[in-house]
């Protein structure tokens, strides 16, 4: 397929994940929205001490339905927040902001805890009494006040924090340019938290694991990484298993296959090779918990809640991010592994190209797509979609296609 050959082509630049991304910002198809002389406001985006306050908003006028705990530190100390609302078996997770730049997770994330907090409506009940629902908004939030991709954290204070590390040199996913997605690094470090995730949850690092590269788990280095890893072990502790989890991040802007219609959010359920499959062989051990039909009937159940918006609105211009990856060091690929169906959201536009522009219709992109799963996994729907209908889903362009 032509779509497919294009996107192997220039997967590489095409991942929010890559570190290539100012080479993608002048080659972007809307590159003229890139312009490095402009700062792009993201003061209409909810900061880190407004978070902190809406949330405590919420716990408080939920009646108790709502419970808003810290769970860890960020490395520059600051509190990185659990809201978990409902009481049923089927455990959903979802982080936002864990590139700090990658800002409408978290808006959508503080409007469903208001609406599951607040709302007496049959159908708000329901969901309480199906799903646990546990967010973890901005869980990078030192990341997220600098509006940057990357945490705050040198090599000198992950070799602190592992004295078996002090003869090796730093990960390979350790920014310190001094322009990297029109940010500083040379002054404050730090590291691409989204490659410090290990299938082995209980991974301790070694001194021969470094410095790693993309197709090799990460090591668990960052306060960030560390604090959804607890969380997810203390949830598999108590549920048995982590149903599903969502990680929201934002992409360059692109276009649906075949159209000159810009993407509004793209989906994914593939970031490792199948166990079961020969390409997977080398996570064999996981071929028991990786469940890649539940994953892509999740996408479905997201894809499908956006269709239903309507024709030719901006909601239906969902595709599918790039496939075939191999990236166990992503939150996604390693819980994936564990047995969580996984679903990547990937909205339009990061904040060093579009600012706060369209946040409107960005959020509500994430949210319509967060309910379809949700209310699929409340009413169980989402396990009777075909989950060869995930092939279906258009394939992402790097260029119009008219
Ligand atoms: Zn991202």
């Amino acid at each position: 397929m032509k779509g497919k050959k294009l996107l192997a082509g220039v997967s590489a630049l095409a991942l929010c994940a890559s570190i290539a991304a100012p080479t993608l910002a002048s080659n972007s198809p809307n590159g003229n929205l890139t312009n490095p002389n402009q700062v792009y406001s993201v003061k209409g985006f909810t900061d880190y001490s407004q978070m902190v306050d809406r949330l405590k908003q919420i716990e408080n006028n939920s009646q108790g339905r709502v419970a808003l705990d810290v769970v860890g530190e960020s490395n520059q100390g600051r509190d990185i927040y659990q809201a978990r609302v409902g009481n049923g078996d089927k455990v959903i997770l979802i982080e936002s902001e864990i590139h700090g730049n990658e800002k409408t997770g978290t808006e959508a994330i503080l409007n469903i805890l208001q609406y599951l907090g607040s709302s007496n409506s049959p159908e708000a009940k329901q969901i309480r009494e199906e799903v646990t629902l546990v967010a973890l908004p901005k869980m990078n939030p030192d990341a997220s006040e600098l509006d940057r991709r990357g945490n705050d954290m040198s090599w000198a204070e992950v070799q602190a924090a592992f004295p078996q590390l002090a003869d090796v040199g730093p990960t390979w996913n350790y920014y310190t340019s001094p322009n990297m997605q029109q940010r500083d690094y040379s002054q404050n470090p730090g590291f691409d938290v989204n490659r410090d995730f290990n299938p082995d949850l209980n991974y301790v690092p070694k001194a021969g694991d470094f410095p790693g590269n993309s197709s090799l788990p990460g090591w668990y280095i960052t306060p960030e990484s560390q604090t959804v890893r607890d969380v997810y072990k203390s949830l598999q502790a108590e549920f048995g298993k982590v149903d599903v989890f969502v990680d929201i991040h934002h992409q360059g802007q692109y276009y649906v296959e075949g159209t000159d219609d810009l993407v509004t959010m793209s989906l994914s359920a593939d970031f490792v090779p199948d166990p079961n499959t020969p390409e997977g062989e080398k996570y064999a051990e996981y071929a028991d918990t990786y469940n890649f039909d539940f994953s892509k009937q999740l996408n479905l159940a997201a894809y499908n809640a956006l269709q239903s918006l309507g024709n030719n609105s901006p909601f239906n211009n969902i595709t599918l991010y790039s496939q075939n990856l191999d990236l166990p060091g992503t939150a996604l690929g390693s819980f994936g592994l564990n047995g969580s169906g996984t679903i990547l959201f990937e909205v339009r536009g990061q904040s060093h190209s579009l600012g706060q522009k369209k946040k409107g219709q960005l959020v509500k992109a994430v949210e319509t797509g967060l309910y379809g799963i949700i209310n699929g996994v409340t009413d169980g729907s989402v396990n009777e979609l075909d989950p060869d209908d995930y092939d279906n889903i258009p394939l992402t362009s790097y260029r119009p296609g008219i």
